[in-house]
């Protein structure tokens, strides 16, 4: 057995991450880590945003937003004398949907004292509040929708020096739109609130924004975006500090990634773009080292936790350290329509999508994903979308044998 902590950044892209890449060095701490231990360059996010990507990291399986969750990683550890603790502020991942299900101790910034009510207005906030939101934020530090995770910093530390084994999950928020990074000045405060008063104005985080952010503008969202990254890189090396005389393993990723004007977009809607799916992963002091070049799905990271656990596998993928044969990625995210549903190879890439048309893109020589070559490459598009129906297949069926089993629960059967 071995203790194992996970932190997730939330909002992280990898190419702007420094060992990923990226010109500025935004992540010295995880450069060093992913230098001794294990980096995957192509880790694929399971869904896009942060319950879905989490819901699948936490269950090894894919899941939809408002859907209980199956059997948790937690869950399984416990089960083997492993002291479980979840620490973080994103509503979205709390245990009013659930993401408790397993854990000992589970702090997510909702349900203490005072912030009993704020679940239920954070619905109300991000829709017609943002602005309001964003100024009380950006000014005086005040969070309506959430508290800080560095007031859980003294417990996070109690608990890993007086638990046999544990096993922590962090999820570190301050890298979510809209960024504040220490050391603003007031002037660049208020040209940041301008921007995101834009955004929210254009249709807000999740959808396409209208609203045109120049190229000035844009370069300061990055920077307060880069400068928010740099931040929780230097969080994670704290904790690592205060953590490392437990020996544990370290995992650090992120649930997804973050748009910039591109196609579109700004924040995180449900799409499947390399700039919202491909995002950073180090396994740190695990006896690995190197970095896999394939792309693999960040679904394998619970039976990976299994394995460095010592524990049986009780997930339906197998460990990332297992030598198994290479299937590329797939990315789902369910919608009224429809699935919209990747097929993420290493060069090439099938977004299958409900409401438009499909889109095939060769990553390699077009990384900005400008050209849509769905008409000129038949051949590929038969290969990449007949993985895609065994996919969505397979999903009916889990789907099916859900809703029977939960019916069978509901009237006392099983
Ligand atoms: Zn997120």
């Amino acid at each position: 057995m071995r203790n194992i902590v996970l932190i997730t950044w939330d909002s992280v892209r990898a190419d702007h991450c420094s060992c990923y890449g990226y010109r500025k060095k935004t992540t010295p701490f995880l450069d060093r880590i992913a230098r001794k231990g294990l980096r995957f360059e192509n880790a694929i996010v399971s869904g896009v945003p942060t319950p879905i990507s989490m819901g699948g990291i936490l269950t090894g399986r894919y899941f939809e937003f408002g859907q209980k969750l199956t059997t948790t990683i937690a869950e399984v550890l416990g089960y083997e004398g492993y002291k479980t603790a979840a620490f973080h502020t994103n509503p979205f991942v709390s245990r009013y949907y659930g993401f408790n299900k397993g854990f000992d101790v589970f702090r997510d910034g909702i349900y203490d004292q005072e912030n009993k009510s704020k679940i239920k207005n954070i619905g109300f906030i991000s829709k017609f509040k943002n602005c309001i939101n964003a100024i009380k934020y950006v000014f005086f530090d005040i969070d309506v929708a959430r508290v800080d995770f560095e007031k859980y910093y003294d417990e996070v530390i109690t608990l890993t020096h007086s638990s046999d084994y544990y096993f922590i999950w962090i999820l570190l928020i301050d890298t979510h739109f809209p960024y504040t990074p220490p050391k603003l000045n007031f002037i660049e405060k208020i040209k940041l609130l301008y921007i995101y008063n834009k955004i929210y104005k254009g249709g807000g985080i999740y959808t396409r924004i209208v609203a045109n952010i120049d190229s000035s503008n844009k370069r300061r969202l990055i920077d307060a975006y880069d400068g928010e990254i740099r931040y929780v890189d230097s969080l994670t090396e704290q904790l690592w500090n205060d953590l490392k005389d437990t020996d544990p393993i370290l995992i650090v990723h992120a649930d997804h990634g973050d748009a910039f004007g591109e196609h579109g977009f700004f924040g995180h809607p449900p799409e499947h773009y390399e700039y919202l799916i491909r995002v950073p992963l180090v396994i740190y002091n695990a006896d690995v080292k190197g970095v896999v070049k394939e792309p693999i799905s960040l679904l394998r990271l619970a039976p990976t936790i299994c394995e460095l656990a010592g524990v049986k596998n009780e997930f339906p993928q197998p460990s990332l350290l297992d030598d198994v044969e290479y299937t590329p990625p797939i990315v789902e995210n369910k919608f009224k329509e429809g699935f919209r549903i990747t097929v993420r190879d290493e060069e090439w890439k099938l977004i299958l999508n409900p409401d438009r048309e499909d889109e095939l893109y060769n990553i390699k020589r077009d990384p900005m994903e400008q050209n849509n070559l769905i008409e000129d490459e038949r051949d590929i598009v038969k290969d990449l979308r007949a993985l895609a129906e065994k996919h969505l297949k397979t999903r009916k069926i889990q789907t099916k044998i859900g809703d029977r089993i939960r019916a069978l629960k509901r009237f006392g059967k099983i």
